[in-house]
């Protein structure tokens, strides 16, 4: 008899975007002439740029070929791109990695469920509320239940301090999904001595770097000092260049950086993540490290700002237009979410109702993220420049009318 790894069962159901979906679905059925508009799912709207189109045609015909022809690839990922990595994200900003140290992937989400399986399942875990749910969730499923919720709030900015008792695992997600919120320097700081002084690791979870635009605001966490001895870091190309369906992606796993084994001795987890890679992943496709090598040509990365600029226009035009009518709105100036408190202490299922009834505009509640999201709902800005503006402009009349 085959049995069940139990600890799937304890998983919370799924529920958040399947209702999302559902009670969209019976909106339409009902509404069949509305054009229903969704800002909830948090994927990119814009096409690839052409220079990482141009790159996919000419890594085709180079695999056309017999002379050119690539199979299976490197564990770590290629220098080609390792390279451009190490120069264009981290050098640039002072920080200095060795090639060994960083891991090209198919996308953050397996790599942050891999990373889990690195560390014994006695460790206690520090996640904040609201949180990436595949933080938790990847957790439970291995068996490791002892997590520690940081409540971000209105009060603290949304930015949670340190908990008041050890944790072994820290998982920090800057700019956050999905408050919208940044770390500053001072703040990454106190959550470097917190790991040194604990001997805890900071899973650092950076996909939404590329949207940061406040001078000031560390990029990578390897800016602040003695980062390289706690921290792994997570990087995506996903919002980065709209790779959320070519999947590509980049672990850091500095050498300094150690676990513990249960007599006390040091591990470095950057060989332990070599070996997890080469036995459960393999190594990522030549096809898609062409691509990602190609957003970093000089083209390249013109193109991708000017996307993520777009993105960025839309943060503020819906962050300026919802201010008007009343709504507290945070988030949207470091990131692609705006984090939008619910009017008169509604619940985020009601405002989500709402929207979606009398305007037909599909948003994120946002207490499906944790209950510190209950009265919140986000609102991506990876829509098209109509979409926004037809969804703000339905929502500014609702709310001007004052009938809500
Ligand atoms: N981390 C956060 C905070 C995310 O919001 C997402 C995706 O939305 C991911 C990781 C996963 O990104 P990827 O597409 O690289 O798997």
């Amino acid at each position: 008899m085959a049995s069940v790894n139990e600890h799937f069962l304890e998983l919370e159901n799924d529920y958040l975007f399947y209702t999302i979906s559902t009670k969209t679905n019976e909106y339409k059925k009902k509404n069949p002439e509305k054009k229903v508009i969704n800002l909830g799912i948090g994927d990119v709207s814009l096409p690839l740029v052409p220079t990482v189109i141009k790159a996919l045609h000419n890594v085709t015909d180079e695999m056309s070929k017999k002379e050119t022809f690539r199979g299976y690839g490197l564990v770590q990922g290629y220098d080609f791109l390792i390279e451009k990595i190490l120069e264009v994200e981290y050098r640039k900003r002072g920080v200095y990695l060795d090639k060994d140290e960083v891991f090209i992937s198919a996308g953050s989400k397996g790599d942050l469920a891999g990373i889990a399986e690195l560390l014994s399942l006695n460790n206690k875990v520090a996640i904040t509320d609201p949180v990436y749910p595949a933080y938790r969730d990847t957790n439970i499923m291995l068996g490791r239940n002892d997590i520690v919720y940081l409540k971000a709030t209105e009060e603290n900015n949304f930015v949670p301090g340190m908990p008041k008792e050890h944790v072994d695992i820290i998982y920090l997600c800057s700019p956050n999904n999905p408050t919208g919120a940044v770390l500053n320097k001072e703040q990454l700081k106190q959550w470097v001595e917190y790991a040194k002084v604990n001997k805890s690791i900071i899973l650092y979870d950076s996909v939404y770097e590329a949207f940061i635009s406040e001078e000031n605001i560390p990029h990578s966490i390897y800016e602040i000092e003695g980062a390289m001895d706690v921290a792994i870091e997570f990087r995506s190309f996903s919002k980065l260049a709209g790779f959320t369906g070519v999947r590509s992606s980049f672990v850091v796993v500095p050498k300094g950086v150690k676990a513990y084994t249960s007599d006390n001795k040091e591990v470095e987890l950057n060989n332990l993540w070599r070996r997890r890679q080469s036995t459960k992943f393999g190594a990522a496709s030549y096809i898609t490290q062409r691509a990602s090598e190609a957003v970093y040509s000089l083209e390249g990365q013109k193109e991708i700002k000017e996307n993520i600029k777009f993105y960025q226009d839309n943060a503020r035009y819906m962050k300026e237009e919802l201010e008007k009518v009343g709504f507290a709105v945070y988030g949207g100036l470091n990131s692609p979410y705006l984090w939008v408190k619910t009017p008169n202490n509604m619940k985020s299922w009601e405002l989500f109702d709402i929207l979606l009834n009398k305007t037909a505009v599909v948003v994120t509640p946002g207490v499906g993220f944790g209950e510190c999201g209950e009265g919140y709902v986000r609102i991506t800005a990876f829509g098209s420049k109509e979409d926004t503006k037809e969804a703000v402009t339905r929502i500014k009349k609702l709310f001007s009318k004052g009938e809500v």
